[in-house]
């Protein structure tokens, strides 16, 4: 039988396991189970050419009980409400997990951004945010970046709700251009954070000589790419949607990375072996890396996958059923919700940093980031061992655990 792999049914499944090993009451699991709140947008753009197209566009708050809602917007032809769903509770455990005081929320559109121009991705973000403007706000909800979404994007966000509000209001969004009231160190956190993960998974903690392939090569995938080879780590492979490449001996992510400017894809990058994204998941190496979207590693390839270690940059890359394939075979994950929180954590830092108008160094941010990382790892991975679960039961159970918590002292009202 073929694998559901809808992401909110995932994400359900995920829930009902931490819920049943948590022993949570009944209202609690019915609670967390459904989104606070979903909206759906129909958002008209003018083409340059004159015509007019309509594109879908959501953002979905999943719970509120430990902080305003926090999560990205990403811009990618598959999203839909189901997607979004799942991001946004995602984003609730990822919070909770990585000790910042949010709920989840995930907002997209469902477009293919590279086919846009300038003023058209402008148009259509303008357009969006003044259609979402009344669920989002420093307290209530904080949208960030996400797949295919950046700084340029945050900041026409920050503009047309400042715009509306009448004065500047930089902490109604993170991931903004550091001389916007951004963070330093914000447009490669996630990277940093699975930097400092695979360092931990790995038994003599170095990444030194460690042998890496890394699947997608956009904002997480590249920069996790050239903090690892800046720390001695062996990358072999890396991949884009077009393809991959491999190289026994290593490469030089950055120049792979002027090759992709100057093409558009690593594939055909001089002197080593272009192969399939299938190829690159099953090689050999002591860390994967799913750097892109949901559903990489399924049943079909779970199987041949020869990493001893994976470390889940992106949100959703392993199903269930891979997941039971993986255990099997002994693969140690580190999941999604601990392995890519350094986005998050970068912008709650971000938006503190905004809310006291304040902006601290790299050095400080580097050194919170990394202390917050490696406790919420050491956190997991001793709840782990405790309980004789995975870390991404673990992950869950400390996710799920502390917002049912905070919902059962809030009571539900009336
Ligand atoms: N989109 C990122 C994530 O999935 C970051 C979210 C944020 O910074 O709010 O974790």
């Amino acid at each position: 039988m073929s694998e559901n792999i809808n992401p909110y049914e995932i994400a359900l499944q995920q829930l009902k396991i931490a819920t049943e090993r948590l022993g949570l009451d009944q209202w609690i699991y019915e609670v967390l189970k459904h989104p606070k709140r979903s909206i759906v947008v129909s958002i008209p753009v003018k083409m340059d050419n004159g015509e007019t197209r309509v594109f879908m566009g959501y953002r979905v708050q999943h719970i509120d009980a430990l902080g305003p809602f926090k999560g990205g917007i990403r811009y990618h032809p598959k999203v839909d409400l189901d997607e979004v769903k799942a991001l946004a509770m995602w984003m609730t455990w990822k919070c909770a997990v990585a000790g910042i005081p949010y709920g989840g929320a995930k907002g997209g559109i469902a477009v293919d951004a590279n086919k846009l121009s300038m003023a058209e991705l402008e148009r259509l973000t303008r357009r969006y945010t003044s259609m979402i403007m009344d669920i989002i706000g420093p307290y209530r909800d904080v949208p960030a970046p996400d797949v295919n979404t950046d700084a340029q994007i945050m900041a026409w966000i920050l503009d047309t709700y400042s715009q509306f509000k009448g004065y500047l209001v930089p902490e109604v969004v993170t991931g903004k251009p550091v001389y916007l009231g951004g963070s330093e160190v914000r447009s490669e956190a996630t990277a940093m954070g699975v930097f400092y993960c695979t360092r931990e998974a790995l038994e003599d903690k170095s990444v030194k000589g460690k042998r890496i392939v890394i699947q997608g090569f956009g904002k997480v995938g590249w920069n996790a790419a050239r903090i690892l080879y800046d720390h001695g780590a062996k990358v072999i492979g890396v991949s884009d949607s077009k393809g991959g490449i491999m190289s026994q001996e290593g490469l030089n992510p950055y120049k792979v990375y002027e090759h992709k400017a100057k093409t558009g894809s690593v594939i055909n990058f001089p002197g080593v072996k272009t192969i399939t994204n299938e190829e690159l998941l099953e090689l050999e190496c002591d860390v994967l890396i799913p750097a892109a979207i949901e559903n990489t590693i399924t049943k079909e390839n779970a199987g041949n996958i020869k990493a001893r270690i994976i470390v889940e940059g992106a949100n959703g890359p392993t199903t269930p059923q891979a997941d039971k394939i993986l255990i099997e075979k002994g693969v140690k994950v580190v999941p999604d919700i601990l392995a890519n929180t350094g986005g998050v954590t970068v912008s709650y830092f971000e938006w503190v940093q905004n809310l006291h108008r304040e902006h601290w160094t790299r050095e400080e941010v580097l050194r919170k980031l990394e202390t917050m990382m490696v406790r919420a790892f050491y956190n997991v991975k001793n709840l782990a061992e405790k309980n004789e679960v995975t870390m991404r039961e673990a992950a869950l159970m400390l996710g799920v655990g502390r917002v049912a918590e905070a919902l059962k002292t809030l009571g539900l009202w009336p």
